[in-house]
């Protein structure tokens, strides 16, 4: 079923007033509005400079310079930014007790920014805001591996086992990180309404979340500004911009 936006009395305000459970899942297209390009923009970040693989971050030295440069420059352009009337308007349904887990394929640390809880938080790709020892998982603050790089060209290593570090993101070629995925599969299965906002759907296994979610007997509502993949299983698909939709939904106090 596709619906014209008309927010007070729109289907969407309906399904989200019966759910019990619901399960909020985001993509890039979440974040465009705080002037973050999404994946497939043409200002997007990969049509701007070639993606540094897992395998090439972990054995070449020149790489792993390279990624730094790229964090400590902001040219990827994922941090730094502010949350939009979207993400406010999810941490409000989250402050009325509304959302079960909000599920993220971003990066970008706005949900948390915007005060969504993080035990009720699911990164599917990591977090762009700090960065982690691949070895013993230690959490290493950008502000402090950026004094030495910039200072003395260290490339940043673990100051407790010397293990790599890197950017807490899950690059292309790293295998997703299983207890998350789990998690996020717990909290699939267990809701009642599973509403995507801005993502096209077509990245896998992220993908598979919202098609779980409605085999299990979950409503499914998608809210894009163009058409996605999965449109055709869904029982409402909003086509529009998230901020103005996600706020007649969730308007403040
Ligand atoms: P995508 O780029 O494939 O799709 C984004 C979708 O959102 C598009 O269909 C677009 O039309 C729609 N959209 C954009 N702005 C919108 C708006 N304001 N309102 C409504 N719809 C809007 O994104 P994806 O499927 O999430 O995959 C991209 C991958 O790249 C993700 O896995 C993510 O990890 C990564 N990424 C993250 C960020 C971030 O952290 N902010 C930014 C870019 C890419
Ligand atoms: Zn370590």
């Amino acid at each position: 079923m596709r619906n014209s936006i008309k927010p007070e009395n729109s289907e969407l305000v309906r399904l989200i007033g019966q759910a019990q459970r619901t399960v909020v899942f985001t993509g890039a297209g979440m974040s465009t509005e705080s002037g973050i390009p999404d994946f497939r923009s043409p200002g997007g970040v990969w049509s701007r400079m070639k993606p540094i693989y897992f395998q090439e971050f972990v054995e070449d030295k020149d790489k792993r310079r390279e990624a730094w440069n790229r964090a400590f420059s902001g040219v990827a352009g994922w941090v730094g930014a502010a949350p939009n009337a979207g993400h406010w308007a999810i941490a409000r349904l989250v402050a009325r007790g509304k959302v079960a887990a909000v599920i993220t394929q971003n990066v970008d640390n706005l949900h948390q920014d915007s005060g969504v809880p993080p035990e009720l938080l699911i990164e599917l790709h990591g977090n762009a805001s700090y960065a982690t020892c691949l070895d013993c998982g230690l959490r290493h603050e950008l502000a402090i591996l950026k004094q030495s790089f910039l200072g003395a060209g260290e490339i940043p290593v673990c100051r407790d086992c010397g293990g790599l570090v890197k950017v807490a993101t899950v690059s292309f070629g790293q295998p997703m990180p299983q207890a998350v995925m789990k998690q996020a599969e717990t909290a699939t299965l267990a809701c009642d309404l599973f509403l995507v906002l801005g993502s096209s759907l077509v990245v896998y296994p992220a993908a598979g979340f919202p098609i779980m979610a409605k085999r299990n007997g979950a409503k499914l509502v998608i809210v894009n500004r163009e058409p996605t993949d999965l449109d055709d299983l869904a029982d409402l698909v909003l086509n529009g911009e998230i901020g103005p939709v996600m706020t007649a939904l969730a308007p403040p106090n």
